[in-house]
């Protein structure tokens, strides 16, 4: 207890900072620390525990000042004839913080120390799946590989060995919790702890399952078919419920995300459940009209192209875009037109194009006038 770090400086906070740094502070360290984050770092732990413990003195104004006057003496019984005489005991370590801070993160799995023994959800998974254009509009079966924790087909989840049972923790009966009441100087003084005799679970295995090594939960590879629903789009993501990792201690198993990326097609576009189509036509078929084959998700189909058809103009076939993933009912394919203008004319080409001009003269828009005339007209309004 003498070597005890100053909880100013665990938090990494200046000795009069606010409320709201030390919060921050705290939460910042507390993620950090987080011993389910911290898997691989054994003092994790440690550090969580300091932080909290630092932050329970520190958050709290009474004891904040007694820590100020008097140091750990003023806030740890432990610590005998401190300054701070009669006051009440340390009470429970309370976690209900963090559960606020985790709740959000684990769907509600990390609570205070007695849920956090109790069924917990496995983690979800996420995958990523590339479709062909007409896969994502007309939907499809994909094979998904994942490689995820299974409940151990050996033991049912228990972790003891065929035939045997785990038995009840003796030492915390279950609870997978020890509390320790302390009779000090300054008063009682109670802690509660994770048992170390069964690691928390309230559970001691005596003959391991061969097959998890105790674990309850073997890793495997698994294909899984994902039905994609006709209209999905780029990244939107499909959900399969209970195909993520095995829960823990009896709990839901956790979700498969699968988020789809659509390959371009070479023709179509798309924007949402309409599909669009731009159609190259030379500028006789414009003018004279003519009837194309134009390409659509169900085959080829006819259209009549008028004649006197401007670039640009479009033309909708109703229902030959993609279905909507929520009504199944069909978008449209619009088909936008461009007129070609023909290049490396032939000198006979060339001829027939300069008497067409002089033809045009007479009747076109502009009644005969000058381009000249026209713009004289237009800057005069
Ligand atoms: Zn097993
Ligand atoms: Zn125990």
């Amino acid at each position: 207890m003498a070597d005890k770090r100053d909880y100013y400086e665990v938090l990494g906070v200046e000795k009069g900072a606010s409320d709201d740094e030390i919060k921050k502070a705290y939460r910042k360290l507390a993620k950090q620390y987080h011993p389910d984050l911290n898997k691989d770092d054994p003092t994790a732990a440690e550090k969580f525990k300091e932080v909290g413990e630092a932050y329970s003195v520190l958050s709290d104004s009474e004891k904040r000042a007694r820590y100020d006057q008097f140091g750990h003496a003023g806030v740890d019984p432990s610590y005998g004839g401190g300054g701070a005489g009669g006051y009440g005991g340390f009470g429970d370590f309370d976690m209900g913080d963090l559960g606020d801070i985790f709740g959000s993160f684990f769907g509600g799995g990390f609570g205070g120390g007695q849920r956090r023994q109790g069924p917990r959800k496995g983690q979800d998974i996420q995958q990523y799946i590339t479709l062909t254009f007409e896969e994502a509009a007309f939907g499809c079966t994909k094979k998904v590989t994942v490689n995820r924790s299974e409940t151990c087909d050996q033991c049912g989840g228990s972790g003891a060995k065929a035939g045997t049972n785990p038995e009840t923790c003796p030492t915390c009966h279950g609870s997978g919790r020890v509390r320790q009441v302390q009779q000090t100087p300054l008063g009682q003084f109670q802690t509660t702890s994770t048992c170390r005799n069964c690691g928390g679970s309230g559970k001691i295995i005596k003959e391991p399952c061969q097959k998890c090594g105790g674990s309850g939960t073997v890793r495997v590879s698994k294909t899984i078919d994902i039905k994609i629903p006709a209209g999905i789009d780029d990244d939107q993501t499909i959900s399969a419920r209970g195909q993520g990792e095995a829960g823990v201690k009896g709990g839901p198993n956790g979700d498969l995300f699968v988020t789809v990326t659509v390959k371009p097609h070479k023709l179509f576009r798309r924007d949402g459940s309409n599909v669009y189509l731009e159609v190259p036509i030379t500028f006789v078929q414009a003018a004279l009209g003519c009837e194309l084959d134009i390409p659509t998700l169900d085959g080829t189909v006819k259209q009549k192209i008028p004649e006197g058809t401007q670039n640009g103009d479009q033309f909708r076939f109703r229902g030959k875009g993609i279905p909507n993933l929520r009504t199944g009912g069909r978008g449209d394919q619009y088909v936008k037109v461009n007129v070609e203008v023909p290049k490396n004319l032939t000198s006979r080409q060339r001829e027939i194009l300069a008497q067409f001009a002089e033809e045009s003269n007479e009747k076109n828009y502009n009644k005969g006038r000058k381009f000249k005339d026209v713009l004289k007209d237009y800057f005069n309004k």
